[in-house]
Formats: C-alpha cells, sequence, structure tokens
C-alpha cells in the first residue's frame, strides 16, 4: 500500500474573494481529487485559505506544488505534513467553509476573533478544520 498523508497549508488570496471565486476553486478541486484519490477541507475567511488535503503522498505532493502557482493567493505556508493510518476528510473531496458562526465560536474558543491562521497553531488548525467539516456549507 502507498502512503497516506495529511498536508495542511495556509495561504492569503490576492483579493478578497466571492462565493463565485470560491464555486470555480471548489469545482475544479472537487473533479480533479475525486480522479486522483484526493479529499480535503478548505476553509476561506478574512482572505486567508486554510486547507488540509489527504491522499497517496504522490497525489499530495503534486497538488501542492500544482496550487502554489496558482495566482489566486500567494504566500503559501505549509503547517504540517504528516503520514496517516486513515483520512480524516474523506467523505469530501473538497469539503467547504467559509466566515460562519461556527467559525466565529470555534476562534473564540482560541482567544481569536477573526481568522489569522499565522496565529494558531497546527493542531489548532486540524481541530478547526475537522469541526467544519462536520457542518460545511453547499458550495
Ligand atoms: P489550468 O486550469 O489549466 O490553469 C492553468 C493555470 O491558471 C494554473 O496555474 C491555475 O492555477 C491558473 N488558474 C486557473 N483558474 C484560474 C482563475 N480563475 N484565476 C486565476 N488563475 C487561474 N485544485 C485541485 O485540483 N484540488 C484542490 O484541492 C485545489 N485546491 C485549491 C485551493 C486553493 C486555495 C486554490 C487557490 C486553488 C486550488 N486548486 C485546487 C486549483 C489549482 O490551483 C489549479 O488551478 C487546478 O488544479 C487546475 O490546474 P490545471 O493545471 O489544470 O490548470
Amino acid at each position: 500500500m502507498k502512503p497516506l498523508v495529511r498536508l495542511i497549508y495556509f495561504s492569503s488570496a490576492v483579493r478578497e474573494m466571492a462565493l463565485s471565486d470560491m464555486k470555480d476553486i471548489l469545482q475544479v478541486a472537487r473533479s480533479n481529487n475525486q480522479s486522483k484519490g484526493l479529499c480535503g477541507m478548505l476553509c476561506y475567511d478574512n482572505r486567508f485559505f486554510v486547507q488540509a488535503l489527504e491522499g497517496e503522498r504522490e497525489a499530495v505532493n503534486e497538488l501542492l506544488f500544482k496550487i502554489a502557482e496558482d495566482p489566486r493567493h500567494a504566500d503559501v505556508m505549509i503547517v504540517s505534513y504528516e503520514y496517516i493510518e486513515q483520512a480524516t476528510f474523506k467523505d469530501w473531496n473538497m469539503g467547504y467553509a467559509g466566515g460562519t458562526p461556527l467559525l466565529t465560536e470555534l476562534l473564540a474558543k482560541l482567544n481569536q476573533t477573526e481568522l489569522n491562521p499565522g496565529k494558531l497553531s497546527p493542531k489548532q488548525l486540524y481541530a478547526l478544520l475537522r469541526h467544519l467539516s462536520a457542518h460545511q456549507e453547499s458550495v
């Protein structure tokens, strides 16, 4: 069996993303990820993206380099990269959550008033994505 990994990164959008921009990203992401056996969760708020990508190591690495080149965002910062037994986000080729009351609530528990991923630990970002994945928006 090929090694399975989970990668989490955050990045800064080059401009405010509208819902239609997120739809564009998610439509392509979901279709590509399905064909590569990848899954994950994307959060966008306060002009930051936070994304978890899970799947076979080669596929995750290849996608990361492609995403890093995407001109819609910059300052891609890898938060964690770990070998996993099974995928947490396996039900979603790419789940999505934006700035919802739940996000505000989760951030408040971390003493944060807005999403600023650089201020959160890898464990906190993973937990945030995991909680958000259970309450997604249908985008
Ligand atoms: P093409 O569609 O041929 O595009 C060529 C180039 O143009 C690429 O550099 C592409 O990034 C860029 N591009 C494409 N559309 C636009 C646009 N609307 N505006 C500006 N530039 C554009 N892709 C996945 O497959 N899986 C994911 O999980 C995933 N997550 C993403 C998360 C974020 C935060 C962002 C910003 C993008 C994500 N993408 C994801 C999209 C990814 O970066 C590629 O655009 C996509 O995979 C298509 O790649 P391609 O080589 O077929 O490029």
